[in-house]
């Protein structure tokens, strides 16, 4: 008798758990809800390349204060594309957008041909994978934080991405190895650790398109190797799109878009943009110089 409601109450548990993996992108990117709703019957958002398009967006979210102001980009399938700038320059604006968090005040953002206004948010969101700044953890065990990416996930297939996030020799390190337990009532996670997390339940969760959004806190420099390696694992093959604090992290990338106040003023590859003398190369030396 007892066993029965028991059972459901675990059910609803693991319901509930599997809706948070998504939940979680959501409260890391918003301030407030979201007030964008869907055309009524629009169809899934079908991806076959991965290809994005940023055409001439604007977009402010009070009327008096333009925060992105005809910004075109895109990246091709497959390829890695960074966004650089100063702090407030619309970096982490671009990923709401992209989310669809908010709809642009113009032009419009397009996947594989298809504006994402135009389709349903559930399919937009699952084709796109976030490795937010900061990452919620449960409290739950380090493992069970890994799985959440994909709640039906086999235990073979959690192992395989702790390996390639390069977390197992962290978890070798703690007390009670992968059942260690963490979150606001167990063990706290550096900041570098829990993007590791984050981009352990990504490669879970496999999606065609990848947002990587760096955090901004300074991790010490073998922390941040484990990240760009991990992040090299993930970005293989899929069209990602990563917003970038420190410029070391970006230096593969096949294409670096240059944000100043909302607008793109430059964009090209590390090498043709130090060739320019011009913003990314001041970044560039002002971030070299903080570093020696
Ligand atoms: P950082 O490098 O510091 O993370 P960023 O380039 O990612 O900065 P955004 O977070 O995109 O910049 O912010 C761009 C501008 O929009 C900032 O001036 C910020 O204050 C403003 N802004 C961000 N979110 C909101 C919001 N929900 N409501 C109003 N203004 C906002």
């Amino acid at each position: 008798q007892i066993f029965m409601p028991l059972n459901f109450l675990g059910f609803v548990y693991r319901e509930i758990r599997g809706s948070l993996a998504n939940i979680e992108n959501l409260f890391s990117l918003l301030d407030k809800a979201p007030k964008v709703s869907d055309k009524l019957g629009s169809p899934d958002l079908q991806v076959s390349k991965g290809n994005i398009r940023f055409t001439q967006v604007a977009f402010h979210y009070r009327p008096d204060r333009p925060i992105l102001e005809d910004l075109s980009f895109s990246i091709s399938p497959g390829e890695k594309v960074a966004v650089v700038g100063e702090s407030g320059a619309g970096k982490s604006t671009i990923v709401k957008l992209l989310f669809r968090f908010y709809d642009v005040t113009q032009g419009s953002i397009q996947i594989d041909g298809q504006d994402i206004s135009e389709v349903n948010q559930q399919s937009l969101r699952k084709a796109i994978g976030i490795v937010p700044q900061d990452t919620v953890l449960f409290n739950d065990s380090i493992l069970e934080n890994v799985r959440y990416g994909r709640p039906d996930a086999s235990d073979q297939e959690v192992q395989q991405a702790i390996d390639l996030a390069h977390l197992r020799s962290f978890i070798n390190s703690l007390p009670d190895g992968e059942n260690t337990q963490v979150g606001e009532r167990g063990l706290k996670l550096s900041g570098g650790e829990k993007q590791r997390v984050a981009i352990a339940r990504t490669i879970l969760k496999r999606p065609p398109i990848l947002v990587f959004d760096e955090a901004t806190s300074s991790l010490d420099s073998q922390s941040e190797k484990a990240i760009l390696d991990a992040l090299k694992e993930i970005s293989q093959g899929h069209t990602s799109l990563v917003i970038a604090h420190r410029l070391s992290t970006i230096v593969d990338a096949d294409k670096i878009v240059v944000l100043d106040e909302g607008r793109v003023i430059e964009q090209g590859s590390h090498q043709t943009l130090l060739d320019q003398h011009g913003a990314y190369k001041k970044l560039w030396d002002t971030q070299q110089n903080k570093r020696t």
